[in-house]
């Protein structure tokens, strides 16, 4: 059986989207930690930064701040090369917030990155507040020449669990940044953390049901988790309460009904994060991104069930 979106998977996986859009080519993303900061450490929205955040939780082995770009690409080259046999680079600027600079140096970082052989696109990881109309300009520009995209770390659809977060913009403020994206045919990605202090599986629901009457292209869920270095971490070391953390079983039942609610048009990019063994406090999973996808469609598949299989406009 083929789906809405043209494959018998049964959602709608980034990995068969992003081969259609760069014509059958096997692409894969090159993380690049681009010596960005972000405003909610930097006084600029807030100090301390997000509670759940500590950035070296979220790069690949391979990514080395202290490296230039073209260092990193290489590397992330060189990484990929011995797995793939013919592949094409995106260039993923990963870490904080890849968007907060001014425009000159913005660009002079894109460019670097996009000169080198075998880069075809751009993804930028910023937040919804760190984006200027001269910014979205040039991405409209270099969209004729390059694949670009933005990915936005939205986190929640709550104000009152991003207030909790620290998190420094209200889902307004992401709603707008994702109008306005899309106004200007540039996709636009959307980071989510599920399990976030105080929000219930309804609540998780509803983000899903929140980002679906938005002009979202791409979605991806990570599992809250706790690590060393960020505010939420510290405070589960010296309060520990392993029964308020999602386990596997549960989540992977979440994904299944928050999919099923889901847009079907919507990419699903990710479900997991795995946070590096050594920064990792709970929850302690033990599974990679692939091993859950694969759990996750196997229980899709004992249930005859999709992406979409219950999204409908009219309910919202
Ligand atoms: S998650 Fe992003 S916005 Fe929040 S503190 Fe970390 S880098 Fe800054």
């Amino acid at each position: 059986m083929s789906y809405y979106w043209g494959h018998n998977r049964r959602f709608n996986d980034f990995s068969n989207h992003i081969r259609k859009v760069f014509n059958g080519s096997k692409m894969q993303k090159i993380s690049i930690h681009a010596g960005f900061t972000c405003p909610n450490r930097d006084g600029t929205k807030g100090v301390g930064g997000c509670t759940f955040c500590n950035n070296e939780s979220f790069k690949p082995s391979y990514c080395q701040s202290d490296l230039n770009i073209a260092e990193q690409i290489n590397r992330g080259i060189k990484f990929f090369e011995r797995r793939y046999d013919s592949v094409k680079y995106i260039a993923y600027f990963q870490a904080y917030t890849n968007s907060y600079a001014p425009l000159e140096t913005l660009i002079d970082l894109y460019e670097s990155a996009l000169s080198y052989d075998g880069v075809e696109g751009l993804i930028i990881g910023t937040r919804p507040d760190c984006l200027s109309d001269q910014l979205i300009d040039y991405l409209k520009d270099i969209q004729k020449r390059y694949y670009v995209a933005v990915e936005l770390g939205v986190e929640s659809t709550l104000d009152v669990t991003l207030e909790r977060i620290n998190r420094g913009h209200s889902f307004d403020e992401s709603k707008q940044a994702i109008n306005i994206l899309a106004k200007n045919n540039i996709p636009v990605g959307v980071h989510m953390i599920m399990g976030l202090p105080g929000e219930s599986f309804d609540d998780m629901l509803k983000h899903g049901e929140y980002i679906s009457k938005l002009p979202v292209n791409y979605l991806k869920l990570h599992q809250l988790q706790y690590v060393k270095g960020s505010k939420l971490g510290n405070y589960y070391l010296e309060n520990p309460q392993p029964d308020s953390l999602l386990n596997l079983d549960q989540y992977i039942d979440f994904v299944v009904t928050f999919l099923e609610n889901l847009r079907p048009d919507i990419v699903m990019e990710r479900f997991t994060s795995q946070a590096p063994h050594s920064l990792l406090i709970a929850p302690k999973w033990g599974i990679k991104n692939f091993e859950f996808v694969r759990i996750l469609e196997n229980r899709m598949e004992k249930k005859d069930t999709w992406q979409g299989k219950y999204y409908s406009p009219v309910s919202f």
